[in-house]
């Protein structure tokens, strides 16, 4: 039961108190078994594991990402799918950091942990954590191959125009500051999927990628290779997002550091933590900040106006990187759910090539669809975003082209992985 033939993928996403993971069927697509692990080392932990109809969830005290993990594979021996039934033939680990070091994935070995490792001072709140989930999973599941797939590797190819910041070139080579750019799985995925959707060649498409979620970027992306992103040296640079600033004059930080008595931790909260829509209406989700506004909140209608008045900046601003744009594809839980936020972001862009078809733009989408209106020459889509599935599979890729796929092998239909209870 639940075996897949040519075997799954346990994609495992660890933050600093969560762990969330999916099984994915790499070639259906399928999420096979999904589920989260939250408040790791307080009180009470809170476990959900999910498999066809049936969700578990727990509250028992979680203390540290081992016993997470070893809930996680607890529950999938009691609720399902055994994952040493489920053939799994590699883990993907969702990385934040690569830096210069990673421009794709990597079979992790002691040597990628080390240098991964080595990148914590860019990202000191997410590859610790993104480490330890490594550690512990390659722990308890010893047998199968672990990838390492980064949030950055996709704007490796970003042309050193676009990724320069103008500040002392000694300095900034020191200490590895330039854009690096984030949420590259997702914008690789979709912008596959659009030429996928549109029935084109990737390579002939010039395309804007809108990741709108509670984090958001955007980026363009000439013939399937990412040119410009909005997010920098870390993920805090570009769009307005649900509590980031995005772009601020760095001065800012300056002042407030001069005059405010506020410390580069209090600077660090309040940009990442306290800004963004949260900071300007008290709301970082779309949903209670339209219900705000719908009740005359004029705090909530201001964080839409200057979330529309930013997201458009970087639309014309790509549409004179790129030269000619074929398509523009909101994705990310607000791209792909608010259309109201879609049809503010290309009003009135007719001049551009850009325009809604009301009709279509109308509702959520749960599948990639086309919004725009027949004449205009740029196609506008939604399509839902699948990092999971996307990290199965460059994971598959990964271990097939390091020659480790033997265990996907039909003939052999032996467990890829230990048993674990
Ligand atoms: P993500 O980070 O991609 O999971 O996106 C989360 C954000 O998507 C939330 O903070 C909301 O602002 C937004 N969102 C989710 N569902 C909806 C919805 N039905 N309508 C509008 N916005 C939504």
């Amino acid at each position: 039961m639940n075996q897949h033939p040519h075997g799954s993928v346990l994609v495992v996403n660890s933050g600093s108190s969560s762990i969330k993971y999916q099984l994915v069927d790499p070639v259906g697509g399928a999420a096979i078994a999904s589920g989260i692990v939250e408040r790791i080392g307080e009180e009470a932990g809170v476990v959900k594991h999910t498999f066809g109809d049936t969700t578990v969830e727990r509250t028992d005290p979680v203390p540290d990402h081992d016993a997470g993990l070893r809930t996680v594979l607890g529950l999938f021996d009691e609720v399902g799918p055994r994952l040493s039934e489920a053939h799994v033939i590699a883990v993907g680990h969702r990385v934040v950091h690569g830096g210069s070091t990673f421009t794709g994935p990597a079979v992790v070995d002691d040597d990628v942990i080390a240098k991964i490792d080595a990148l914590s001072p860019l990202a000191p709140l997410h590859n610790p954590p993104n480490l330890t989930g490594i550690t512990v999973a390659r722990e308890l599941l010893p047998d199968v191959p672990h990838v390492v797939v980064f949030d950055t590797a996709f704007f490796h190819t970003l042309p050193d125009a676009a990724a320069t910041y103008a500040i002392d070139v000694d300095v900034a080579r020191e200490h590895g500051v330039r854009r690096y750019g984030f949420h590259g799985t997702s914008h690789q995925y979709v912008s596959g999927e659009v030429a996928r959707v549109l029935g084109r060649p990737l390579a002939d498409l010039n395309q804007i990628v809108l990741h709108l979620g509670n984090g958001a970027s955007a980026s363009a992306v000439r013939g399937g290779v990412a040119v410009e992103t909005s997010m920098g040296l870390t993920p805090l640079e570009g769009l307005v997002m649900g509590t980031r600033s995005g772009d601020i004059d760095a001065a800012v930080l300056i002042h407030l550091q001069r005059n405010a008595g506020m410390s580069v931790d209090d600077v660090d909260d309040l940009l990442n933590r306290r800004s963004g829509l949260k900071g300007l209406a008290g709301e970082n989700d779309f949903r209670s900040l339209h219900q705000l506004i719908e009740g005359g909140d004029a705090a909530a209608q201001r964080a839409l106006d200057v979330y529309i008045h930013r997201l458009r900046k970087y639309i014309g601003a790509y549409v004179a990187v790129l030269g000619r744009v074929d398509a523009i594809t909101f994705t990310a839980g607000v791209g792909e759910n608010d259309d109201i936020v879609r049809a503010l972001a290309c009003a009135g862009l007719e001049p551009l090539g850009i325009a809604l078809d009301p009709e279509r733009n109308a509702g959520r989408k749960k599948v990639a669809t086309i919004v725009s209106a027949d004449w205009a020459s740029t196609r506008v889509l939604v399509v839902p975003t699948n990092e999971e599935l996307a990290i199965a599979r460059q994971a598959v890729a990964t271990i097939e082209a390091a020659g480790l796929e033997g265990t996907s092998d039909e003939s052999d239909p032996a467990p890829a992985v230990a048993g674990h209870a």
